[in-house]
């Protein structure tokens, strides 16, 4: 067996471990306090906040009741319209992607970035955060639209980390199809969807790998910083610089203004933490070589 056969199995083991196991299983016992207050009282803002957003969204709905009742085609419209912006904003997406790669190479890299965001739909869901669709725009990318934020850091590095595993998992199978029919598409869709969520997991909020951090410890968002600076200057591009917009304010507020969401929030157990480490080296560790082996065949094909 070749050294990268033998990390393809690891890759794929890590995967459906955290498909099967973390997605599809029970969320980690993060219960800190033995006397329960603690955990009672995340439950009771959590609520709080989840009637908050049903609120809202009653609001919303209702507002547009009140004219669907006289026009009964509005209402077709309506139950239409929650999946226009996802559906037609996608559709966009795959049509400007294709002006450049063309169509197979477009429908495959958008619908790689919508694996990536059904990730974290997913796990949204799985705790009970309200969540829309996703959204696409060309070019920047796509993001879900979570109603509620996440009560605790747990909560929020594992909506985080969903994503770039799920991601991931979707361009391991490009990786696979590549692997056994030899198609250059597919070896291209694959590194792409390689860098996609190793881009992702770099250490800095707004990014997914920021999320994940709020668990590990938010102190590692000063490496995110210095690392988004060199993927400036390996890549200039503009949605860095509207990431560093986003990441600077917060990293100021946390660490320079000491002001934390909650002392309470980013109390996770030892256990728990480490977990979520060890899941994040290791993507970064397959996503990085198996990126340069894609990267490497790539070349090789176009000689
Ligand atoms: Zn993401």
């Amino acid at each position: 067996m070749s050294p990268i056969e033998v990390l393809v199995i690891l890759f794929g083991l890590l995967l459906g471990y955290w498909l099967l196991a973390r997605l599809g299983g029970e969320r980690p016992n993060t219960d800190s306090d033995p006397t329960g207050a603690q955990a009672a009282r995340n439950r009771l803002a959590y609520e709080a906040a989840l009637r908050e957003a049903t609120a809202r969204n009653a609001a919303s709905r209702s507002a547009s009741g009140g004219i669907s009742k006289a026009l009964p085609l509005l209402i077709g419209l309506g139950a239409f319209g929650k999946f226009l912006l996802p559906v037609g904003s996608m559709l966009l997406a795959i049509g400007t992607y294709a002006l450049i790669y063309g169509w197979p190479y477009a429908v495959g890299f958008v619908l790689l970035l919508l694996v990536h965001e059904l990730g974290h739909y997913t796990a949204a869901r799985r705790r009970g955060l309200p969540v829309g669709l996703p959204t696409f725009i060309p070019f920047m990318g796509a993001w879900i639209d979570l109603k509620a934020q996440p009560m605790d850091a747990e909560t929020e590095a594992f909506v985080g980390l969903a994503g770039p595993m799920v991601g991931s998992a979707a361009a391991f199978v490009c990786y696979l199809i590549a692997l056994s029919t030899g198609e250059r598409m597919f070896l291209a869709l694959a590194y792409a969807g390689f860098m996609l969520n190793l881009f992702n997991l770099i250490p800095v909020s707004p990014l997914d790998g920021g999320r994940i951090m709020a668990a590990i410890s938010p102190r590692l968002w000063f490496v995110g910083l210095p690392m988004l600076v060199a993927v400036f200057f390996w890549q200039p591009s503009p949605i860095i610089v509207l990431i560093a917009v986003f990441a600077i304010p917060q990293i100021w507020s946390v660490f320079v203004r000491r002001k934390l969401p909650s002392p309470d929030y980013y109390r996770v157990p030892a256990r728990v933490r480490i977990g979520y480490a060890i899941d994040y080296t290791l993507l970064v560790g397959f996503l990085l070589v198996l990126s340069i082996q894609a990267h490497d065949a790539l070349r090789a094909v176009r000689a």
